[in-house]
């Protein structure tokens, strides 16, 4: 299919996406560096699309990684009204994962665009960048935006807006931002130097710029309303309307970025989201809540008993195995869902309080029960591997409690005469900046491909057990791409040269990509990510990741009172 009929196929099928007339408008580019289908399963993008066409000013109109590998350079159009992205004012990327970098580079080289910030000037669409990857670790493609906008978009673009101006000399436009608008971030200002050994030796501005840049973040979710702006049938959700329930996870997981870079955790009122359901109901019957924390929501229980009905299908992003309360169980029946996840992430009690999952088999084996019992046929189980501290017995551990999961499930399916499948999905553990492993040496893909082995071996026999594995030779580049420098770009530049072929460019390439993912980090040593300010202090990253060495759980927020780890309080939630 060429891709003016792709585009047209989807712009057909959507409802509630946004056109306006442009003469004299702002016109921004927003850039998802993936397919449509998962570019638009990302609430993100709605919200930041929902965004900017809320501004009479401004003309928003998307764009994604072409359906053929045909199209010529330069001839990369808008979705909406197809419009050159060569011609706009600005793009803007929403960068949600590490692995859509190499696309960021095959968008900008379609859309004509020079590659390196630095061969830009103001014929050229600004280039900036935001979405949790940014907000982790900007460095590795620092080379290729103009300005990165690190904090919760509510916040951030009210600001940035005030200062763009189209048309503007680029230094001057780029000064102005980095100097007025909180969380922006412009790499041409901040120089990095490197030490004999290779890490890095300092980082600083090289003019007049914040030292640090802090993260805004909205301080009362329930004033904010973040849900699908556009419903289209071509996506992994299908037509549903999702809504953010809240941000942010109070259990600390050690090894999950976003518990730690959404501090502190927020959620929305139920009153708020059940008029944002409403609204939701009235363009569609399937309504998908969203969050890191769903199940924490305070009134989870009320808003299922609310709005799970017969004729609605209420489905959750993430739920806690120890969280299933009867309304949530209900809720879940009468959506008609066949398949739950549990995510244990780790087989024994042990390696669970090293990454504070604050998980007990129990709680495991009686959601699987309950889950069953409601008449879900099919689970899915989480886990994954190459754990700090993690031991052949932890992974032989996965093998057992599958089991004890098996025969929980069995037993509750021969009551209801309907037995479903297990699906066991095992991902390789990748060390994450602003956690308490940002500094551990992550396995090798040997190690990592042997422990996936033992586990498939120990469960091939079990009937009705599927077992399914990442790979771990990805997940080593997820890594070298989450905690690399600023050199990072020239491999990046590699592999767009190369057409995507990794194995060419860390073949031929200088970069030694194991001095990223398999050196443990000391902890003085400056990391490329510490000038961000995510609120959460050091220190107490660095005391999370000796007590879980120690096997020691952490602790669960508790807003309110606590002060721990410095992002609660008065000072931390200026915005
Ligand atoms: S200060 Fe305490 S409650 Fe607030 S985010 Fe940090 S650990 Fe959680």
């Amino acid at each position: 299919m060429r891709q003016d009929e792709a585009w047209k196929r989807y712009a057909a099928a959507e409802r509630g996406a946004v056109r306006k007339h442009g003469r004299g408008k702002i016109h921004v580019a927003l850039a998802y560096p993936n397919r449509y289908s998962v570019g638009m399963a990302n609430l993100g993008l709605h919200a930041v699309y929902g965004l900017l066409n809320r501004y009479d000013e401004v003309v928003c109109e998307r764009v994604f990684l072409p359906e053929n590998d045909e199209l010529a350079v330069g001839r990369l159009t808008t979705l909406e009204s197809g419009l050159r992205v060569a011609a706009v004012d600005m793009i803007a990327f929403s960068l949600s994962f590490e692995s859509d970098y190499p696309h960021l580079l095959t968008l900008l080289t379609l859309a004509g665009i020079p590659l390196r910030a630095a061969e830009r000037d103001a014929r050229h669409p600004l280039v900036v960048a935001g979405g949790i990857a940014c907000f982790l670790n900007p460095e590795p493609i620092a080379a290729f935006i103009d300005c990165f906008l690190i904090g919760e978009a509510e916040v951030i673009l009210p600001e940035f807006l005030q200062v763009f101006q189209p048309g503007v000399e680029r230094r001057t436009l780029l000064k102005a931002i980095a100097r007025s608008v909180a969380g922006a971030y412009v790499p041409r200002f901040y120089a990095a130097h490197y030490a004999a050994d290779g890490t890095l030796g300092a980082w600083a501005p090289i003019e007049d710029v914040p030292s640090r840049i802090v993260r805004p973040h909205v301080k009362d979710l329930s004033a904010t309303t973040t849900c699908s702006t556009v419903l289209t049938p071509h996506t992994a959700f299908g037509g549903s309307f999702l809504v953010e329930v809240g941000r942010g996870c109070p259990h600390g997981c050690r090894f999950c970025s976003a518990g730690f870079v959404y501090r502190p955790p927020r959620f929305r009122s139920v009153a708020s989201l059940a008029q944002t359901i409403e609204q939701g109901l009235a363009r569609t019957d399937h309504i998908g809540l969203v969050g890191a924390a769903v199940s924490d929501l305070p009134g989870i229980g009320s808003l299922c008993r609310r709005f799970s009905g017969p004729d609605t299908t209420l489905s959750f992003s993430s739920l806690r195995a120890d969280a299933l309360g009867p309304e949530l169980l209900d809720a879940l029946s009468r959506s008609r869902v066949k398949t739950a996840t549990i995510a244990p992430e780790a087989g024994s009690e042990r390696l669970r309080r090293v990454i504070n999952k604050g998980l007990r088999e129990e709680d495991v084996l009686n959601a699987a029960t309950d889950l069953v019992a409601q008449g879900i046929p099919n689970l899915k189980l989480y886990f994954m591997v190459g754990l700090p501290t993690e031991t052949t017995a932890d992974v032989e551990a996965v093998v057992t409690l599958v089991k004890h999961i098996k025969h929980a499930f069995l037993k509750s399916s021969r009551t209801r005469r309907a037995i479903g499948t297990l699906t066991v999905s095992i991902s390789s553990f990748v060390p994450k900046p602003f956690t308490p492993f940002q500094w551990v040496a992550m396995a090798s893909v040997g190690e990592l491909k042997a422990r996936i082995k033992r586990i498939q071996a120990g469960l091939k026999r079990v009937p009705n057990v599927r077992v399914h594995s990442d790979l771990p030779r990805w997940a080593y580049i997820q890594a070298l791409l989450a905690r690399g420098d600023r050199r990072v770009a020239e491999l990046l530049l590699r592999v767009d040269a190369a057409a995507g072929n990794w194995a060419h460019a860390l073949k031929t390439g200088p970069l030694n990509p194991d001095f990223y993912v398999l050196r443990e980090r000391e902890p003085d040593e400056i990391l490329p990510w510490d000038f961000i300010d995510h609120r959460v202090s050091k220190t107490y990253l660095l005391r999370e990741y000796r007590q879980a060495l120690e096997g020691r759980p952490g602790h669960i927020c508790r807003v309110e009172s606590c002060r721990l780890c410095g992002a609660c309080g008065e000072a931390a939630a200026a915005t």
